[in-house]
Order: structure tokens, then C-alpha cells, then sequence
């Protein structure tokens, strides 16, 4: 038992260091670039920090043994964080649309484009590699709050993608970014 509790703290903390970085090198990108894509997609990060870091709680508080407040154990925590998990998508999607619609109005040239590129397409390497440890361990260790945010990450390897393949569209085409 201490050994799995080990080793869902240590993929959730995983999970939270990841997202970390991807948040500093894409506000980095994003304001270098002046892409709002990037911008928006840093604000994604915040959003699976938070998620990340509920997930962690959430093991961290399931693997408590059973008390007499707490009879069954403290494991139903996990499917709290996981509903957490799934309203915090629907958040940062909406944020991400706002300021998406306010920069229709206002396009602009991009700048540095390859880092951007660079970064994007790394934080979709990133988000692929950690969500698959993730999974495997949420498997075996039948941990909710880990598979939560393993799928969940797993749905960001293909929105960095796309924010990705939209700047090699625009350095490509010189196009103005419009979204
Ligand atoms: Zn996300």
C-alpha cells in the first residue's frame, strides 16, 4: 500500500512539475511572439496546474486509511477531483474563446515565430509523454484522479499541436494572426 501511495504522489507531482514549466515557456513564447494563441494556451496551463494539483490532494488524501468519519476510506475523494478536473476544462475553453474573439479585432504580424513553433510543438511532446506514464500508472494503481488527468492531457497534446501546425501555417503563408 505505501508503495503505490508513493507511486501515485510521485506521478502526480509529475504531472504538476510539467505543467509548470509549459506555463513559463509559453508565457516566454507567447510574449515574445505576441501570438495569442500562446497566450491563451499558457492560460490552459494554469488551468491544468490547477487541475494537477487538485489530482495530487486527491491521492495524497485517498491513500488515508478508513476512520469513523470515513468508514469506506477516503478513495471516493478521487471522483471529486476528476469532476473538478472535468469543470476546469470547460473554464479554460471558455477563457481561451474570449480572448480568441477579442483578437479577431486586433490581428498582428508574429514575431520569433520558430520559437513559438519550437515550444508548441515541444509542450505537445511533453503533454504525449507524461500523459501516457500517467495512464500506465493510473492503470495499476486503479487511481480516478490520475486517469482524469491523464486524458485530460492527452486532449492537450492536440491543442498545442494545433496552436503548432496554425503558426507553421502563418510563417508560411505571412498571414496576420486571427485567431
Ligand atoms: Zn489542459
Amino acid at each position: 500500500m505505501v508503495g503505490s501511495w508513493d507511486k501515485k504522489i510521485k506521478f502526480a507531482l509529475l504531472s504538476i512539475v510539467s505543467n509548470a514549466t509549459l506555463i513559463i515557456f509559453k508565457v516566454i513564447a507567447g510574449i515574445l511572439s505576441g501570438s495569442v494563441s500562446i497566450i491563451s494556451e499558457a492560460i490552459h496551463s494554469g488551468m491544468d496546474l490547477v487541475a494537477s494539483l487538485i489530482a495530487f490532494f486527491s491521492v495524497r488524501q485517498s491513500a488515508k486509511p478508513a476512520d469513523r468519519q470515513h468508514p469506506y476510506g477516503h478513495g471516493k475523494i478521487e471522483h471529486l477531483s476528476g469532476i473538478a478536473e472535468g469543470l476546469l476544462i470547460f473554464i479554460a475553453a471558455a477563457m481561451i474563446l474570449m480572448e480568441a474573439t477579442k483578437k479577431i479585432y486586433e490581428p498582428i504580424q508574429l514575431e520569433h515565430a520558430n520559437l513559438a513553433i519550437a515550444v508548441m510543438l515541444g509542450a505537445s511532446l511533453v503533454n504525449l509523454l507524461v500523459s501516457r506514464k500517467l495512464y500506465k500508472v493510473a492503470r495499476e494503481e486503479d487511481s480516478m484522479a490520475l486517469e482524469a488527468d491523464a486524458l485530460h492531457l492527452k486532449t492537450d497534446v492536440y491543442t498545442s499541436l494545433g496552436v503548432a501546425v496554425g503558426l507553421v501555417l502563418i510563417k508560411l503563408t505571412g498571414l496576420l494572426i486571427l485567431v
